[in-house]
């Protein structure tokens, strides 16, 4: 069924009895052309493009739990295109056209919100890399402005400016940037790719791989073994586990990445911020709670729950940008596990073995990623070439050394 005001107005006046399932409870089928592993954000927008776009409509998406149970339901919400490398830029500006679109492609409120996205700096060098960020994104298309202290200040007057050990200089705004409420995008991928014909195997883990030498042919489940054409994996922090199981050691590491949210407060901050002196960024969500996160914990975890240092660590950087968040008591924290790659950049490949695709290394920004991250795992899947936005994230280039290496640390999961 198609939401409209008409199909509210109608079912409000019947007893609200006529809403029907937003997307079937599938029974698995001996054998599909295409199996897509992780029931996130990725995998349901991977399948959705897939039926929409290439007519590929035999497709199954396994999730062990429920869908939107990972990082997908997990995150901050934050999306952007505000970057640097050629790998980067013009993939994160696709998804952000796509996100601009998608509500009305989906015919589903994913509350996507152009708020801004401000990045602060606190000296003359970064001010300089900021600088070189925004021309960057000019030169290709993207929207940037370089703003002053005062700029900045006449935006969010709270603020700590004089700050002995990080004054705040200025900022690199994208005004397109913002947030999408994550559940939502879960939710509509998942409604749009149902009516497409797409089966969604909920409470379903793959625990192995049916192969014949090196090519893949389908997937082990709890639910029993299932056929494939193609098997594409968006497992996020699982990946190393998932591909271990087909014999794939990749350059991925698993660490946890913990997000807080605060007691409802009236309207305080109207866009998302980032403090450019330690790492912590915060917004406000729409029933008033404010969402802030930091690092990761720092050590190689699959668990989904955080530890207490970086809870200490995330709140003195919060007390350092705005110190009034001191008054503000926290109501929630959550962790997810994060697919952390070696150059901080993803990977939308073909792996090793036929038949077997992959779509990884997210790192803790892979929400922002989800619409053309199905989009162009679709492509590949669908047409066995990368799509042109996406042809940098190769997984050999961690052999070749064309890393995409956006913040220029190294091999450092930690740092990107
Ligand atoms: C606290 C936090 C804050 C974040 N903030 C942001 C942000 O503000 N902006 C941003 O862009 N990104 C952010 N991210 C990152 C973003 O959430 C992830 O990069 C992105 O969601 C990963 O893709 P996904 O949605 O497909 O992953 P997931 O939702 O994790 O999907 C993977 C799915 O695979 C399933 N799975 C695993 N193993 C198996 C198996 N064996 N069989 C079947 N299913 C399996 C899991 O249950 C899971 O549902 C954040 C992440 C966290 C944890």
């Amino acid at each position: 069924m198609r939401y409209s005001w008409l199909s509210i107005l109608t079912n409000g006046l019947s007893g609200q009895s006529g809403w029907k399932p937003a997307w079937r409870a599938a029974t698995p089928k001996p054998a599909y052309d295409v199996i897509i592993v992780g029931g996130g954000g990725h995998g349901l927008a991977t399948a959705y493009y897939l039926a929409s776009q290439h007519g590929i409509r035999n497709v199954a998406v396994i999730e062990k739990g429920y869908i939107g149970s990972g990082n997908a339901g997990r995150n901050t919400t934050i999306i952007r295109s505000n970057y640097l490398l050629p790998g980067n830029e013009p993939f994160y500006e696709w998804s952000m056209k796509l996100w601009e679109g998608l509500e009305q492609e989906l015919n589903y409120n994913a509350m996507v919100s152009q708020r801004g996205i401000l990045n602060l700096y606190h000296s003359d060098a970064q001010r300089d890399a900021y600088a070189r960020r925004g021309n960057a994104m000019r030169l290709s298309g993207v929207d940037s402005q370089l703003l002053g202290r005062d700029e900045v200040r006449a935006m969010y007057p709270f603020l700590d400016y004089d700050n002995a050990r990080f004054p705040i200089q200025g900022g690199l705004l994208q005004e397109r940037a913002g947030t999408a409420r994550h559940d939502a995008v879960v939710w509509g991928y998942a409604r749009g790719a149902d009516r497409l014909g797409v089966d969604i195997l909920q409470n379903c883990e793959v625990t192995g791989f049916l192969r014949e030498g090196d090519r893949i042919l389908g997937v082990e489940t709890t639910r029993g073994p299932i056929g494939a054409g193609k098997v594409g994996l968006a497992v996020a922090g699982s990946t190393t586990r998932v591909a271990s199981k087909a014999g794939l050691r990749l350059p991925i590491e698993s660490h946890v990445l913990q997000a807080f949210v605060s007691e409802g407060l009236k309207p305080a901050i109207d866009g998302v911020i980032t403090f450019g002196a330690g790492h912590f960024y915060i917004s406000q969500s729409d029933k008033g709670g404010l969402v802030f996160g930091g690092d990761i914990d720092g050590y190689n975890s699959y668990a989904q729950r955080g530890n207490l240092p970086v809870v200490e660590d995330v709140a003195e950087g919060g007390m350092a940008l705005m110190p009034r968040i001191g008054r503000v008591r926290l109501l929630r924290m959550w962790g997810g596990i994060m697919d952390m790659s070696m150059d901080g950049s993803p990977i939308i490949d073909r792996t090793p073995l036929p038949g077997l695709y992959l779509n990884a290394g997210w790192c803790y920004g892979g929400f922002k990623a989800t619409p053309a991250s199905g989009w162009c795992f679709a492509h590949l899947i669908a047409r066995n070439e990368p799509h042109e936005v996406a042809r940098l994230m190769r997984l050999d280039r961690f052999r070749t050394g064309h890393l995409i290496d956006e913040k220029g640390v190294g091999a450092q999961p930690n740092l990107h």
